[in-house]
């Protein structure tokens, strides 16, 4: 009987032989060679780095600009992020020889409540320079050992979108989402989960630094016998995120805005939340639960403010892909010229703050209202349509979306 000639199974135990001038081979061997192929591919890609340019940096006040076109308000963060890019790319550009002086790395932390614009900051950065960008959720991460993925996988994912180029990699942006779940317990032990919190971020340390990491190609666990592309990170900058729930307690606590007692905690909770968070320092990131090591290695702190009616208004309309214009684009397409009353963008920004999701929930609003309009309208001879207000509260009050509201 025929038999593969790579693991000897006789052809009764395979589901596939293909036979060739010499030998045969089985369904198992081809995948796995095909396997040993494709990481083979990715080495030599990366072992032969593209040239890579990174575009002349546009300075602090057109960085300042771009963002403004896209995202609203927010104009602290936008200087802190303009100045740290900018920074960070005139280090990369520093001669080697230069006069001894070493410009040191300037990670960045933003903290600011869900929806309010810190992943469109550094998604639009990125678009600006042109250099590869990656978003990761910190709370995939767990220390080695555990079920989760290794901190390391954060360079896959960039090496990834470089495709595979090592050179533009090393000099990508990282977003790291959700910076604050990894935050350590304080005396709270849980014996089902300590597993991410200080050890996760114990890991995250050497990345944010700068070293010499083995990258396991395409993701996942790292195992012995596994081809390792070599990333260096000191110059990928890294730009954290979180929405830090509960840090405008412990800033009130540090600025002896009150004093001990139960009545006391409810007039820090009465303190207004836009004000508060400005004063944000990074000791409070500490008490927080972040570990001072890490707190070093994020020098840039800025925050975001929290969307009031007036800039929730301005992001339905005024950015460049603002969601009214995609939607008006989405009906041009249908030769159907949509239009929104002020009464229905009001009703529309009503229903956002209500849901308390910043800007996130806006979307999902404008899409329970149109819809029906986007089902039926296509197939009308319709030229125009304006969404008025009690059409806006009618299709509300008939969607899921109400309900869950
Ligand atoms: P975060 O990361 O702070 O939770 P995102 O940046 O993901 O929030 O924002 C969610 C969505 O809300 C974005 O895709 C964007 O459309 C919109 N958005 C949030 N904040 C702003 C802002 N300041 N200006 C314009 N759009 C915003």
């Amino acid at each position: 009987m025929k038999k593969c000639n790579f693991c000897g199974r006789p052809e009764n135990q395979c589901s596939l032989l293909v036979t060739g001038i010499n030998g045969n081979i089985c369904d198992v061997c081809i995948e796995q060679a095909y396997r040993i192929y494709e990481s083979s591919q990715i080495a030599a890609k990366a072992d032969k780095p593209k040239a890579f340019k990174t575009k002349a940096v546009p300075k602090p006040v057109k960085i300042k600009e771009y963002l403004d076109e896209y995202i609203i308000g927010q104009d602290e963060a936008k200087k802190c992020l303009a100045v740290a890019v900018y920074n960070h790319y005139k280090r990369l550009q520093q001669p080697a020889d230069d006069s001894g002086v070493e410009i040191e790395k300037s990670n960045i932390v933003m903290v600011g409540s869900t929806g309010t614009g810190k992943t469109l900051l550094a998604r639009t950065i990125a678009k600006l320079l042109d250099v590869p960008f990656t978003i990761v959720d910190a709370t995939v991460f767990t220390e080695a050992g555990y079920v989760g993925e290794d901190v390391e996988s954060i360079l896959s994912r960039l090496l990834q979108v470089a495709d595979y180029n090592v050179e533009a990699a090393q000099r990508g942006i990282v977003f790291i989402d959700e910076i604050d779940k990894i935050a350590r317990k304080g005396d709270n032990p849980s014996i089902t989960r300590d597993v991410s919190g200080e050890g996760v971020q114990q890991g995250l340390l050497k990345l944010l630094e700068g070293t010499m990491v083995n990258v396991p190609p395409k993701g996942g666990r790292k195992h012995p016998d596994q081809d390792y592309i070599h990333v260096d990170t000191r110059n990928i900058l890294f730009i954290c995120g979180g929405a830090f729930d509960g840090i405008e307690v412990k800033i009130a606590q540090r600025m002896n805005t009150h004093t001990v007692g139960y009545n006391s905690v409810q007039n820090v909770r009465k303190i207004d939340k836009s004000d508060i968070m400005k004063y944000v320092l990074p000791q409070d990131l500490k008490s927080f639960g972040l570990i001072p090591e890490i707190i070093g290695r994020l020098p840039v702190l800025t925050y975001l403010n929290p969307l009031d009616k007036e800039a929730l208004a301005k992001i339905l309309i005024e950015p460049k892909n603002s969601i009214v214009k995609q939607y008006v684009k989405l009906f041009e397409m249908d030769g159907i010229q949509l239009t929104f009353s002020q009464e229905a963008l009001d009703v529309i920004v009503d229903k956002a703050v209500e849901y308390k999701l910043g800007a996130r929930g806006l979307r999902s609003i404008v899409e329970s209202i149109m819809n029906d309009a986007m089902f039926e309208l296509p197939s009308k001879r319709i030229k125009k349509f304006e969404v008025t207000a009690d059409y806006a509260k009618q299709q509300l009050e008939k969607s899921r979306l109400q309900k869950v509201g």
